[in-house]
């Protein structure tokens, strides 16, 4: 690949490219589609079987024969595992699909919008396939295959807790619905975080890769207005050099709170990259 080089002999600082917004809120349509799907089977199986095998205390109240000691609770517990093991499965089934159809769009958007922002600058340049850049879709696949299945994983063995809690407890129907919709709460917004975070961190990712390939050696550190809690170490490498920005090498990452680090790799890290391109020395 050809090394870009500033025709004027003066640095030329590209702007930075961000995340699809597009790309993060279709990932995140299906991510909430299977946590919906997922909450609205469990509810159902749930409360059937809570109402088949009430905990004990609650059964003596509604007039029943009182159950040999914990067998409800174990009754709840098999028909969980069952539920679990078919959830997991689902998953499992669907995640490398939807991990690769998310890594490939991302990937592809990243390059295009770099291609414009090289254009903009007056840099024409066409990417294609490299080992490189495959390499780090490869590992963004992987990771997030790995988040996806978690999902359901996590919110399984949440879901067992508090049911086996509102079990031994006692505890009503109406109380559990409560928690069991609570949790479903968390969950989505846990996948809403991974489809955001995924975004940032696969259009950083790329980019990298690319303008690697570009001899694109240098960075300067943007912090981005949008968050609402930024790091305060950030806003201040945004405005060191004055104020255009902590200049830092991109292969290593920009030194920060004592650690080598790149844009929008920490949680919620919404700062960018300004690129530069060198000029003729
Ligand atoms: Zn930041």
């Amino acid at each position: 690949m050809v090394k870009l080089v500033s025709p004027t002999g003066k640095d030329v600082v590209l702007r930075p490219v961000r995340a699809n917004a597009g790309i993060e809120a279709s990932y995140n349509r299906a991510l909430q589609k299977w946590v919906d799907a997922l909450h609205k089977s469990l509810s159902f199986w749930i409360t059937a079987q809570y109402r088949a095998n009430p905990p004990p205390s609650l059964a003596q109240d509604a007039g029943f024969e009182s159950f040999r000691d914990g067998s409800p609770a174990n009754a709840m517990r098999r028909a969980i595992h069952r539920m679990s093991r078919r959830w997991l499965k689902a998953f499992d089934k669907g995640a490398d699909e939807l991990a690769e159809y998310f890594v490939d769009k991302a990937a592809g958007a990243t390059d295009v919008q770099l291609k414009d922002v090289l254009a903009k600058a007056g840099f024409t340049v066409k990417f294609k396939a490299t080992a490189e850049v495959n390499n780090a879709m490869q590992a963004a696949v992987g990771e997030n295959v790995g988040l996806i299945k978690s999902i359901a994983q996590q919110h399984l063995s949440d879901v067992e807790g508090l049911v086996m809690q509102s079990m031994t407890q006692g505890r009503n129907l109406g109380d559990l619905t409560e928690e069991l919709t609570k949790r479903y709460g968390v969950t989505k917004r846990r996948a809403a975080f991974i489809a955001r975070d995924q975004a940032n961190k696969m259009t950083a990712v790329i980019n990298r890769t690319r303008q690697a390939e570009l001899g694109i050696t240098e960075a300067r550190w943007r912090h981005s207005h949008g968050g609402k809690h930024p790091r305060q170490s950030h806003v201040a490498a945004s405005q060191a050099d004055g104020g255009k920005g902590k200049l830092y090498d991109v292969a290593k990452g920009c030194l920060i709170d004592g650690d080598l680090i790149w844009p929008g790799e920490l949680p919620n890290c919404r700062c960018t990259a300004q690129s530069v391109i060198k000029g003729l020395e």
